[in-house]
């Protein structure tokens, strides 16, 4: 299983970036260095029904990308949040997918956050990474 490394900091932001966009579903960047995340930026969702669906819209991402580089950081993946859902890619995430990506989940709710897993594809489909400090 492959491994993905928050930093403590870029963790609770993580958090408090999902809950926040609680009942919609946020996203956002994972950037970092080498293959730790140091930073989590939110990005606009930009799906037409944000209660079911994420969408980076192809402008902001390509900006973040060059304020990303601009600071020395790399994007390691991108994180999104399941409203009142498992933290569980959808055929959707699947679909929309990049190898070499990782791909953070978090599950969100009316009391707070559920759930905080990882997925990189390989083959095809998702498989699940540890999340470790
Ligand atoms: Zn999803």
């Amino acid at each position: 299983m492959s491994e993905l490394t928050i930093a403590a900091a870029a963790r609770a932001r993580l958090l408090e970036l999902a809950q926040a966009a609680y009942p919609e579903e946020g996203c956002g960047l994972l950037l970092g260095v080498g293959a730790r995340v140091e930073q989590v930026w939110a990005l606009a969702n930009a799906a037409a029904d944000r209660r079911r669906h994420y969408r980076l819209d192809p402008i902001e991402y390509m900006r973040a990308e060059q304020r990303a580089d601009a600071a020395g950081l790399r994007v390691l993946g991108i994180w999104h949040s399941h409203p009142d859902a498992e933290p569980v890619p959808s055929a959707q995430d699947l679909a929309d997918a990049w190898p070499g990506w990782s791909y953070v989940i978090v599950g969100t709710s009316a009391a707070g956050v559920t759930g905080l897993r990882s997925w990189r594809l390989r083959d095809g489909e998702f498989l699940e990474e540890v999340i470790s400090p």
